[in-house]
């Protein structure tokens, strides 16, 4: 039997996309292993699915992509950075064969039946839901829809994934319906923009979720992150959405910037004012509503009022997630001709609201220390259990437990980003 190891970086979606690929190699009964050592078992392919957001993370791709030469296993190389940076891949590993995620469906069957592993970057509109595959575990990742319809100038994604094409409607919903049948308690609806989804498609992500609702089991529905820039077509009908136990109390609105001038520079089509509002109603409308952001520091254009807009406006808000990264230049994103500020200035301004991030995320989770939550155990890491509650709060729990669990803690402690709780019943 032929193995395969598939490796994956980046996001929520990258992760789905390498459970289709999973999919698709086991109905070809490859032996699969996700994230394996390849030195010791030379396995037969190793697919690397790689990501373009950042500087660093490509840095980490190439380098392991340079540790693959000439071990023998047949490379494919998927993902953001092999339709978005080609060249680099090429560069690193010439013998690797390059395979946009959109022509996986197409080209990686063949390459089992012994067909030559050629490269094939080419965008291709396919509607992957029907590929959907979920390796029978707790938490099922769903894709919801490829690239988007904003061109944010930061952005190197969008040169990966291109322009917005939902799945339909009927196999997202026919694939959670699977996972939860197959023991799914958390299903996760990725995309790059999860709040675009069905602009294509005369349909929204509040009316998916909302038929999603209708499924029956015992499970809870993350919905992954939305641009602000699309929540006024269907926020009434989403937050209807949130009041459902089948749906996390959280919402994650990438905000970038406190500054309108930045977010105007950034191409973000919505306003500081606006993100302001959307947190305010859904907090009063969902009571506890977790909030999510990501702030990008240093941006180019970025002065050190717009900086401390930023950070009012964290303060202002008081997130329960804010995921703070400094400002890359991209090889293919427009901010790059927009210059660059100093190395030292980045510096400052990163450590400064990370260190606000962290404080706000640490208060605000104390708050909990005392009460009870049911939650339901979703992961297992190296030192303990980990569950989530309806606000999809991490919970640490020193008892061992059944993945997919549901119990109820009390809270005992906390650190920035997670609760400690004790098990009582
Ligand atoms: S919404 Fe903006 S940041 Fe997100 S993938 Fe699209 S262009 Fe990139």
């Amino acid at each position: 039997m032929q193995r395969a190891v598939i490796e994956t970086y980046g996001c929520t979606l990258n992760h789905a996309d390498s459970d289709m690929i999973e999919g698709i190699l086991k109905r070809s009964e490859v032996r699969v292993s996700r994230e394996g050592s390849t030195e010791d078992a030379k396995p037969d392919y190793v697919i690397v699915n790689t990501c373009t957001v950042k500087k660093p993370t490509e840095q980490r791709i190439i380098d392991r992509l340079e540790k693959l030469r000439g071990k023998g296993s047949s490379i494919i190389v998927t993902g953001c950075m092999a339709s978005a940076n080609p060249e680099r891949i090429k560069e690193a590993l010439p013998e690797a064969s390059i395979i946009s995620i959109s022509n996986i469906p197409t080209e990686l069957p063949k390459v089992l039946e012994g067909g030559q592993a050629r490269d094939s970057i080419a965008y291709r509109k396919v509607d992957r839901a029907k590929l959907i595959y979920n390796p029978k575990e707790v938490i099922a990742r769903i894709p919801v829809s490829d690239g988007c319809l904003s061109s944010c100038s930061f952005c190197e994604t969008k040169f990966a994934r291109g322009p917005l094409n939902s799945f339909s409607e009927e196999l997202i919903l026919k694939a959670v319906s699977n996972a939860v049948s197959n023991g799914s308690k958390e299903i996760e609806l990725a995309s790059q923009d999860t709040g675009a989804y069905g602009a294509d498609r005369r349909t929204d992500i509040a009316d998916l979720v909302s038929k999603a609702l209708s499924i029956d089991g015992n499970f809870r529905i993350r919905i992954g992150m939305l641009n602000p820039e699309h929540l006024h077509k269907y926020f009434d009908r989403l937050i209807e959405c949130y009041k459902s136990d089948k749906v996390y109390k959280f919402l994650h609105l990438p905000v970038q910037s406190g500054s309108d001038s930045v977010l105007k520079e950034m191409r973000r089509n919505y306003s500081a004012e606006e993100f302001r509002s959307y947190v305010n109603e859904a907090r009063s409308k969902i009571p506890g509503m977790s909030i999510s952001t990501d702030m990008i520091v240093g941006y180019p254009t970025e002065t050190e009022e717009d900086f401390l807009e930023s950070i009012s406006l964290l303060k202002e808000t008081r997130p329960a997630v804010t995921n703070v990264s400094k400002f890359w230049e991209r090889p293919n994103a427009s901010a790059k001709r927009s210059g660059r500020l100093s190395n030292q200035i980045i510096k400052r301004r990163t450590i400064e609201m990370a260190r606000l991030a962290k404080s706000i995320q640490y208060e605000d989770l104390s708050l909990a220390i005392g009460t009870t939550e049911k939650i339901c155990i979703t992961e297992k890491n190296s030192k303990s259990y980990v569950g989530r509650d309806s606000f999809y709060r991490n919970i640490a729990v020193d008892s061992a437990e059944d993945l997919g669990t549901d119990i109820t803690v009390r809270i005992t402690g906390n650190s920035s980003v997670c609760l400690m709780a004790e098990r009582i019943a």
